[in-house]
């Protein structure tokens, strides 16, 4: 008997008709093997973006609902050309759309939580034969209304039906063949890591890792689903995002990961007194800027400075929005970086093994590089420092943690 796999291609693994035909010649393949296939992708390329870039051309406040209307129609696109592609190979395949899968979310449009899946319509495709292809990235209201997930939202399409159809595996196919000690491009011997938890891989996702959408590793977790990441491209094995297990403690350090879309901004010489920190971060998050790691500094003189990171994309709005709440609370004023990074050091292991943020500390510091923030969670230290020390800051951390070298998994 074969096993029931659910498959999610990526907007690049589907770019254009050549790339749907590969795509489909390795569904076909899995399903001769006698596995029983369902298939979600993205939009082609970078269409999502393009729909998105169309409703700027039209309103810079755009109503969610209709937002949603049109940034479903990329996902659309891509199921009947996958479909058609498969039934040219002489496969059997229907395409659905979340509504016709039965993809229930709540009402939040561009950002919409999954409530259930009933999948009736995929049970029957598969029973009669058929791989079913399904959109990723949206759902239906209660009501009928169409929403979306959140951007790359197509990965949490894939774990949502995998959990739902008790799939062996939710095979997540894209432009990168799996998850590594660090990134390649910055560390020529980085090394793909055969397995990694779902909590590792979930602070690399938060970190800047863009190989999986944090959301779908949540889930994955929660419903116990075994994702294996791996390249369009290439018939390799890839990374195994997977439950925890004795010997991942072992090791103590997984990866070095590193994030350059974040800016510092600070406001300086704040009162010192109750109520200050929650009028500036009430401020931000009505705006819906999310802030990452937070500063405040000891008040010597009854005055403080709050420093945070966000996404850089946010940095003007966060700028305009505590220019005039500076004023209000009598801070001397706002000060924003762009040429700040963060890099992180990851793993389980850190759990039972002290002293990781420590050799971090003395690594840099040996580079000459300046810590200008640190954070630590259970499974990560990470520390913002300047933009153009990053690529240094990496490779120096990956060879004390001695990443490229072979080591027991
Ligand atoms: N097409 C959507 C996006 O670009 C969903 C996805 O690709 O996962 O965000
Ligand atoms: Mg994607």
């Amino acid at each position: 008997m074969g096993l029931l796999i659910v498959q999610k291609y990526g907007g690049s693994s589907v770019a254009d008709a050549e790339r749907i035909k590969n795509v489909a010649r390795r569904v076909a393949e899995s399903a001769r093997l006698g596995h029983r296939v369902v298939v979600v992708v993205s939009a082609m390329g970078k269409t999502t973006d393009g729909l998105l870039a169309l409703a700027a051309a039209i309103t810079s406040t755009p109503d969610p609902r209709e937002m949603d209307m049109i940034l479903s129609t990329g996902e659309q696109v891509t199921i009947g050309l996958l479909a058609m592609a498969l039934q040219s190979l002489g496969h059997p395949a229907c395409s659905f759309t979340g509504s016709q899968i039965g993809m229930v979310t709540d009402a939040g449009h561009t950002r919409a939580r999954i409530k259930r899946i009933t999948a009736e319509r995929i049970h029957a495709a598969l029973d009669a034969g058929r791989v079913a292809v399904i959109a990723g990235f949206q759902g239906t209201t209660e009501g009928g209304d169409i929403t979306t997930l959140g951007r790359g939202g197509s990965d949490l399409t894939g774990v949502a039906l995998a959990a739902a159809l008790k799939a062996d595996v939710c095979e997540i196919f894209t432009d990168v063949d799996g998850v590594y000690t660090a990134d390649p491009n910055v560390v020529p011997d980085a090394r793909k890591l055969p397995r990694v938890s779902y909590d590792e891989m979930l602070e690399m996702a938060a970190l800047g890792a863009r190989v999986l959408q944090a959301r779908s590793v949540e889930f994955a977790k929660k419903y116990n689903v075994p994702v294996h990441v791996r390249s369009t491209f290439k018939p390799d094995p890839g990374t195994l995002v997977t439950r925890e297990d004795h010997s991942m403690e072992d090791v103590v350090v997984t990866g070095i990961t590193h994030d350059r879309g974040q800016a510092k901004v600070s406001i300086l010489r704040v009162p010192d007194r109750p109520g200050i920190a929650s009028r500036v971060f009430g401020a931000l998050g009505a705006q819906n800027i999310v802030v990452d790691m937070i500063v405040q500094n000891i008040s010597r003189d009854g005055l403080t400075d709050i420093s945070f990171t966000l996404p850089r994309a946010d940095r003007t709005r966060a700028e305009t929005v505590l220019t005039g709440l500076a004023r209000e609370i009598g801070a001397e004023g706002v000060a924003a970086d762009d040429r700040v990074a963060k890099v992180s050091v990851v793993g389980v292991g850190m759990r039972s093994h002290a002293g990781v943020a420590a050799r971090m500390f003395e690594t840099l510091s040996a580079e000459g590089i300046n810590i200008q923030m640190i954070s630590t969670s259970e499974i990560a230290v990470s520390c913002v420092i300047e933009d153009k020390y990053t690529e240094l800051a990496v490779r120096a951390l990956h060879d004390v943690f001695a990443l490229g070298a072979e080591r027991g998994v």
